[in-house]
């Protein structure tokens, strides 16, 4: 499958006429190419979007959220194409693409949709002055976003939508590794009737074509998710031009067990929390701390859940465990299993490749628990972002959230207890942007979502997303 950018509406090939081979992580090989775009192409799809900026900022709310809401529409009546489309170009199960990925990019325009009808700004009485202040919120102009591999469609859309929702246009750049939903989202916004060049797509590599939207001067706010260090090298060459930014970034997070947790519910979550998506999702919970007195005992049937997960082909119903999306990655992670073993983790279940008939070359690895001495290793404070998890017994709540709170990253925390009071303790105490108590991934998308620390900076989500595309202009009046 060979895919183009979209850019004014229309497919385009990029200028250089050079490609890049796209892979199939469920048998390695190479089934198509996307454009290996250039400054070039950037500006082009910044020109197209200068273009219809002046007319998409003045279309009313109701035309905005009908059009919204009519990709969201489109998006459900392809679903099983888009879900087939996700599960081939990124190795994770199709079911998962059915029920996830793709439903929650309908959502997401539907959600964006609905909120920018609701969404309001404040007006303040300087009583004793004679004057009011309103606030307006008014669109940036042409803005980028930039989504990463894990959750293709789902956290391209998280930005697109509000992006256009609030009246902007957008120069919009997703993972090189997972172009595919993306490029057929180009024709879902067409047949939706959004105008030519409000929303522009450019395919390419990060360190080129990520670049040139991040360099660009007058692409005046990046919303970025990705990793911790690209996300700091955005900061630092869109910072000096004082360029709005919403980074979300990578996470370690805690998944903390307390003894008088309902067990079941906890067990069948946390196998969840730890390998959903071949554990390639930043809020999953690859810490696990487990109070002693449960500790044995969750260790046994933790090892005896994750046997039962099924590793296979991703376009298989009964696969719970496709792919790791790239070769490269899929060493990386094999690389941190081998840390582990030299930092003296013990391996208490899996950590080998796997091997599928037919399917030889495919990024297969066997979900991997690892059960650590101290919380002082590399595995336990660098992000592997695969089907690897560590376990480790605490004590006291005191010890349990000091070592919770010993990473640089901060994104969300887990926490399993029926105790009301220290579940108040815990979650002001917890340093992370989402604390989920007896759930996991639980999302209701009015609420912020977003990390502290190394986790990033700026709440995306409900209104908070329609500020961040938004300026605040406050006008004062005397009277
Ligand atoms: P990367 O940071 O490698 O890439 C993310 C996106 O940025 C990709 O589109 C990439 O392009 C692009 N990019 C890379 N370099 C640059 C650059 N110099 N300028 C502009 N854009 C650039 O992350 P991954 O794709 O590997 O995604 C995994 C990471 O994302 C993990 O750390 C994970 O925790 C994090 N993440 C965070 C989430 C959150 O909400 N906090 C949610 C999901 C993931 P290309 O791929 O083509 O190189």
């Amino acid at each position: 499958m060979n895919i183009q950018n979209y850019i004014n509406g229309k497919f385009t090939p990029p200028f250089s006429n050079e490609w890049i081979d796209n892979y199939c992580p469920a048998d390695g090989k190479v089934y198509g190419q996307i454009p290996n775009s250039s400054k070039a192409d950037v500006e082009n799809a910044y020109t197209a979007a200068k273009l219809a900026f002046p007319d998409w900022s003045k279309t009313t709310l109701e035309t905005r959220s009908r059009i919204l809401i009519k990709i969201s529409e489109l998006l459900e009546a392809n679903l099983q194409r888009f879900a087939e489309a996700e599960s081939k170009d990124n190795g994770k199960p199709i079911n998962l693409a059915k029920t996830v990925d793709i439903p929650r990019a309908a959502s997401n325009f539907r959600f964006f949709g609905n909120a920018i009808t609701q969404f309001a700004s404040e007006s303040h009485e300087s009583v004793g002055h004679n004057a009011i202040n309103y606030t307006l919120r008014q669109p940036i102009g042409v803005v980028g976003c930039i989504s990463p591999w894990n959750l293709p469609l789902y956290l391209f859309t998280w930005k697109i939508a509000p992006a256009i929702a609030a009246g902007n246009c957008v120069v919009a750049k997703p993972s090189e590794v997972t172009p595919i939903t993306a490029y057929l989202l180009g024709e879902i916004c067409t047949e939706a009737g959004l105008p030519n060049g409000v929303l522009n797509i450019v395919h390419g590599l990060g360190t080129t074509t990520g670049q040139a939207i991040v360099e660009h001067p007058d692409i005046k706010a990046i919303s970025f998710t990705g990793g911790t260090a690209t996300g700091a090298h955005i900061a630092k060459v869109a910072a000096p031009m004082f360029k709005k930014l919403s980074l979300e970034l990578g996470g370690k997070n805690p998944n903390i067990i307390f003894a008088d947790c309902d067990y079941n519910d906890m067990l069948e979550t946390t196998v969840r929390s730890s390998f959903a998506n071949q554990g390639q999702i930043c809020l999953c919970g690859s810490r696990i701390f487990v109070e002693a007195p449960i500790y044995e005992k969750f260790k046994t049937d933790f090892v005896e859940k994750v046997k039962q997960l099924k590793v296979g082909h991703p376009s298989k119903e009964d696969t719970n465990i496709g792919a790791l999306v790239s070769k490269p990655h899929l060493e990386k992670v094999m690389q941190y299993i081998n840390i582990a073993k030299q930092e003296n983790g013990t391996i208490l279940y899996g950590g080998h490749k796997i091997t599928i008939a037919d399917y030889e070359n495919g990024y297969y690895l066997e979900p991997t628990i690892i059960e650590v001495p101290t919380d002082e290793c590399r595995v336990n404070q660098e992000e592997i972002f695969g089907p690897v998890v560590t376990i480790m017994p605490f004590n006291t709540e005191a010890e349990v959230l000091q070592i919770a709170n010993k990473v640089k990253y901060g994104l969300s925390a887990t926490l399993w207890t029926n105790d009301l009071k220290r579940t108040m303790r815990m979650s002001n105490k917890l340093q992370s942007g989402i604390v989920w108590v007896n759930t996991w991934m639980l999302r209701d998308l009015r609420t912020p979502f977003g990390g502290v620390k190394d986790s990033g900076m700026g709440r995306e989500g409900g209104f908070e997303a329609l500020r961040f595309f938004t300026e605040a202009k406050n006008v004062c009046i005397k009277y």
